[in-house]
């Protein structure tokens, strides 16, 4: 029997396939050690992934994004809260590509979400990029592949931070939602940085505030802006007070709002397509990543030196250079 010293032998003592069993048991330490292992980019991951993939496509993605304080966390755990409530198992993965820290104490556990510390049915987790190959592009799908594989029926990415992350998210997720709120992240905010047009549902947080109000109207108006197809989804926009976790109809709403794309995805085909598109961008990270890798390794300088003397253009030298390692 694996006692603790399995749990601090690292992931190079890992079973993989008796640590999914577990995991999906409901053993928090075995998932959590899986997950160390795909994060950390061994040569095992691969294998790991191989043998998991057979178990994976079950899992609904969620992603939350948008600016930071317009109350993602408090409604990643207030959704949490409302899964439980129906019986579902969920797992948090809170992403940060900017920060270089990683593991569970950090980010995921924030304190909102200590409510659900002690629950078995609800994973936390947090991820940042540092030492990933391809960044968190290429180890953010591994690490949800996991969960899905342990069984998690639905996966919430959170993103930390800014900029980049709150689209990037949305190449993760099954279904999006963007989060804004008075003062913060609000509508003209969020078109500037795209992140409207990833949005399946909107949530306009802190409903509380008085200046929310104008907070839709502007969102109104400009999703007015934007041309909409017969029969694509049209995102919803909720308004919420997060803080109010279930006593609150907007998170109750924004529930049932997510089952409603859910099945629109898969009805009407989106889900396989939004599924495909996720796996080409993760093949394109992991190739971009191995090609760094390898011209790196490479030096360049002959190439470096001609095209400095002039004897050469910098065009045909990238291209001497593809030829060498593709
Ligand atoms: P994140 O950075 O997007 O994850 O935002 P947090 O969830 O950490 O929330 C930022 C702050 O806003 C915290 O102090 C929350 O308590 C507060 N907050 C979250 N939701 C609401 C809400 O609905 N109303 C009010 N008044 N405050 C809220």
């Amino acid at each position: 029997m694996p006692g603790p010293d399995a749990a601090s032998a690292g992931a190079a003592g890992v079973n993989p396939a008796a640590e999914l069993d577990r995991a999906r048991a409901g053993d928090a330490r075995a998932l959590a050690r899986l997950l160390s292992l795909v994060e950390d980019g061994s040569p095992r991951a691969r294998s790991v992934i191989r043998d998991l993939l057979p178990r994976t496509g079950g899992a609904r993605v969620i992603g939350l994004t948008g600016a930071p304080g317009v109350g993602k966390s408090t409604t990643a755990a207030a959704l949490v809260g409302a899964f439980r409530a129906a019986g579902r198992r969920v797992a948090v993965l809170a992403v940060d590509p900017t920060s270089p820290f990683t593991g569970g104490a950090l980010l995921g556990d924030r304190v909102r979400m200590q409510e659900h510390a002690t629950d078995d049915q609800v994973f936390i987790r947090s991820m940042a990029s540092r030492g990933h190959l391809g960044g968190l592009a290429a180890s953010t799908p591994q690490a949800i592949r996991v969960l899905d594989a342990a069984g998690f029926e639905l996966i919430l990415v959170e993103t930390v931070g800014v900029g980049q992350a709150e689209v990037a998210v949305a190449s993760l997720s099954d279904s999006v939602v963007v989060l804004l709120a008075p003062g913060l992240g609000d509508a003209i905010q969020a078109a500037k940085a795209g992140i409207l047009e990833v949005a399946d549902l909107f949530v306009v947080n802190k409903a509380d505030k008085p200046d929310s109000h104008q907070v839709v109207r502007d969102l109104r108006n400009m999703l007015a802006l934007g041309h909409h197809e017969p029969g694509a989804w049209k995102p919803p926009i909720i308004t919420a007070v997060a803080t109010g976790g279930l006593r609150d109809p907007g998170i109750i709403e924004l529930e049932g709002a997510l089952d409603a794309h859910w099945s629109w995805l898969r009805s009407s085909g989106e889900l396989e397509r939004r599924r495909r598109e996720r796996a080409r961008e993760e093949i394109t990270a992991l190739a971009f990543a191995e090609l760094r890798a390898r011209l790196a390794a490479d030096g360049v300088d002959d190439l470096a030196a001609r095209v400095a003397a002039g004897t050469l253009d910098p065009f045909q030298a990238a291209e001497d250079l593809l030829a060498r390692h593709v």
